[in-house]
């Protein structure tokens, strides 16, 4: 029997990190979901004993550097290698610019941008090892047109981007690619505490007037995680109802 592929997907107990860690499995990867939450840890693990599963859970603050550094020479000593990291961790403190704090721009930088850089660092030599590798980045539609209120957040999303193609050109001798995806609005925890006047407001700026849902970001991480995508590489794509067309 082949061994099983490992993804790790950071940020997979809830919203669209769940929706990828159930699509990852369904496509035969060892999956490992990394959270920071005992609840959410728990749900996890519950429904995947439940189901049999094939989803190991792990908690763990993706702003820790050594954390994240022993994590991962963990697994991939445990599992035999990195095979896809979906880097999808990520927080909002939303503030207009003239009132937003420098812990609300530091937090976000830390858990959206710089953890991205850690987990890159520390999963590529176990992927370069092999020869092959999928890194796949939840960036934003809000990193690639910016929003209001979200300078924090569009700046650590369009970081991911241009750090993506940064990597993407380092490793693209070894088999090993680096793609992001945008999305824009989907339903999840972190849209349902937006005031309902502005849903409805970001859904007339959708072309498909309506939001997202998180399977529909997991379908394109299955494809940029496969064999078949792999002449793609430093590209963003964007997963968002048509709103940014871009
Ligand atoms: P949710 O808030 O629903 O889920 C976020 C997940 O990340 C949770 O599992 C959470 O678990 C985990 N997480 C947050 N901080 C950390 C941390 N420091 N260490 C480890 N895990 C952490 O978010 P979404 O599913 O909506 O978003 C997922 C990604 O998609 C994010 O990067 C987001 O920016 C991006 N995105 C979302 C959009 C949307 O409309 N929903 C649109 C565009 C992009 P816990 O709290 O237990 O740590």
């Amino acid at each position: 029997m082949t061994e099983k592929r490992v993804a790790i997907v950071t940020g997979g107990t809830r919203g669209i990190g769940k929706a990828i860690c159930f699509a990852l499995e369904k496509k035969g990867f060892k999956v490992i979901a990394i959270a920071r939450s005992e609840k959410s840890i728990a749900d996890l693990d519950q429904i995947a004993q439940q189901n049999s599963l094939d989803i190991i859970t792990c908690k763990l603050d993706v702003s820790d550097t050594a954390a994240v550094n022993a994590a991962f020479d963990k697994i991939a000593e445990e599992h035999g290698g990195i095979a896809v990291l979906v880097n999808n961790a990520g927080i909002t403190r939303d503030n207009l610019m003239m009132a937003m704090t420098d812990e609300e721009f530091d937090e976000v930088i830390a858990t959206n941008l710089k953890s991205c850089f850690t987990a890159m660092r520390a999963a590529c030599r176990p992927m370069i090892r092999k020869r092959w590798g999928r890194i796949i980045n939840i960036a934003s539609v809000s990193g690639v047109v910016g929003n209001a209120g979200q300078a924090n957040y569009a700046a650590s999303k369009a970081g991911m981007v241009g750090m993506t193609k940064s990597v993407a050109r380092e490793f693209a001798k070894r088999g090993v690619t680096a793609n992001c995806i945008a999305p824009g609005f989907i339903t999840t925890d972190m849209t349902d505490v937006l005031p309902d006047k502005i849903k409805e407001m970001a859904k007339g700026s959708i072309p498909m007037n309506r939001f997202g849902l998180p399977e529909e970001i997991a379908a394109a991480v299955v494809f940029l995680a496969s064999d078949e995508a792999s002449y793609i590489t430093g590209q963003t794509l964007c997963v968002d109802g048509g709103m940014t067309m871009c």
